[in-house]
């Protein structure tokens, strides 16, 4: 029987959910394309951060991923480049591979505002795991030097973290949480810490729920945030940040967390996009001009009647899945059927030990939160792990 050949583009949170479902059909030859080696989960960050989890805990390995399934599935590290839509083919640096269906699974990337001086050199992403790991090894460096300095001089740790979103808020809450109790548990005399949340607009975690936003706010300000709503960042030097207000605040560092846009493959992909850039999909979460083609996750937005359904890993895995079930349908010869997607739900990680949520509508707060974001995530990555460590054994019993 001929195959199936499938190329996806992106080893992240859709992308892999929809490996998972598609290679159940042995008839389906899958290829999974990602610039890195590892699947990064975004999710945890605000645990590595806080030394809960090293960079192994929130990594899985995409060779050994894919080669835990029944041998139709092949991991290419290359960074994708150009797609040949005409012609059915996914161009890298090196190669040109055919497929019969593609999935874009691509995500997005830290909005960079050129518009900010000092931005690239000064301030620290945390969207992918090399830059995660930078920033935490200079927040842990920050808070030795302040420790050092303990009992001659007491200068506050001074961080500026910039974007109101989810990310820019669980960083803020988790280093408040994490300096302090450092601090406190070391007996150290110097607990001086500023962190200053930089938020855009008039209130944080913008396009979610009202009551998640207020509890949020109200437990970074428990923390000691500083929150400066309706305010940019206009410039950064090695020890500053200008703000558009026009006051200046000292810094230790900065993190970078003010939304995402388009990554530069969707920037180059000739397909329609939306006035954001993001490729647009029909209710099947095809690519309009090309039907065989699909984009799921951060490269693309869907929506709940009029109404932008939030980027969200639980989005992209559900956009995942029923990509998958559409592409099986068509194999066999079934009606493809339009997405009902909605957010299942939110758990914002607000400091250690410290979570607000809202699941299937039920809202749930403090510990109870934290421990049930906490089962989401090890469920998550047990399931990758557990296909990662198949595909490590068959490397060991070969040799
Ligand atoms: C700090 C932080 C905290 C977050 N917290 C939460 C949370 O608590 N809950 C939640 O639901 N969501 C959270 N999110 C959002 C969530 O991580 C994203 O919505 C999710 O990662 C989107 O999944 P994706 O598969 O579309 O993209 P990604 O997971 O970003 O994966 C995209 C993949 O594509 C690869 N890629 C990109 N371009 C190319 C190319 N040209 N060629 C080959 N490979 C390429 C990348 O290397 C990457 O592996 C958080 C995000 C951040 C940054």
């Amino acid at each position: 029987m001929k195959k199936n050949k499938i190329i996806v583009i992106g080893g992240g949170y859709a992308g892999l959910r929809a490996i998972e479902k598609l290679a159940k059909n042995p008839q389906n030859e899958i290829i999974l394309f990602d610039k890195q080696s590892y699947h990064f989960m975004q999710t945890d960050v605000y645990d590595l951060i806080a030394n809960e989890e090293d960079f192994a805990q929130v990594s899985v390995d995409l060779f050994t991923f894919c080669l835990g399934f029944d041998g139709n599935v092949a991991f290419v590290k290359e960074e994708v480049m150009q797609v040949d839509f005409e012609n059915k083919k996914v161009i890298s640096n090196t190669q040109r591979y055919q497929y019969d269906q593609l999935i874009i699974a691509v995500g997005a990337r830290t909005k960079h505002v050129e518009s900010v001086k000092g931005l690239r050199t000064h301030a620290h992403g945390i969207k992918v795991l090399h830059r995660a790991m930078y920033f935490k090894q200079k927040f842990e460096m920050a808070l030795y030097k302040k420790v050092q300095l303990s009992g001659t001089t007491c200068h506050p740790m001074n961080i500026v973290v910039a974007g109101g979103g989810l990310s820019g808020v669980e960083i803020a809450a988790q280093m408040a949480s994490f300096a302090k109790e450092f601090y406190k548990k070391n007996n150290f005399m110097c607990r001086r810490l500023n962190i200053v949340l930089i938020n855009s607009g008039a209130q944080i975690l913008q396009g979610l729920d009202a009551k998640l936003v207020q509890k949020s706010d109200k437990r970074l300000q428990n923390l000691g945030v500083r929150i400066c709503h309706n305010t940019k960042v206009a410039e950064i030097t090695e020890e500053s940040v200008t703000l558009s207000t026009g006051e200046k605040l000292p810094i230790d560092f900065m993190v970078f967390a003010g939304g995402i846009e388009p990554n530069a493959l969707v920037c180059e992909l000739n397909l329609e996009k939306n006035q954001k850039g993001y490729i647009i999909t029909n209710e099947y979460l095809q690519v309009p001009q090309y039907p065989e083609v699909y984009a799921i996750g951060d490269c693309t937005t869907i929506y709940d009647g009029d109404v932008v359904v939030s980027p969200t890993a639980d989005v992209a895995e559900q956009m995942a899945e029923h990509c998958a079930k559409n592409i099986e349908n068509l194999l066999q010869n079934k009606e493809l059927l339009p997405h009902k997607i909605k957010s299942r739900g939110i758990l914002i990680a607000l400091g250690r030990r410290y979570a607000v949520g809202r699941i299937f509508g039920v809202y749930i707060g403090g510990y109870f939160a934290f421990i049930t974001k906490k089962i989401v995530e090890k469920l998550y990555a047990k399931m990758l792990d557990r296909r990662s460590h198949l595909g490590c054994r068959k490397i060991f019993e070969q040799n």
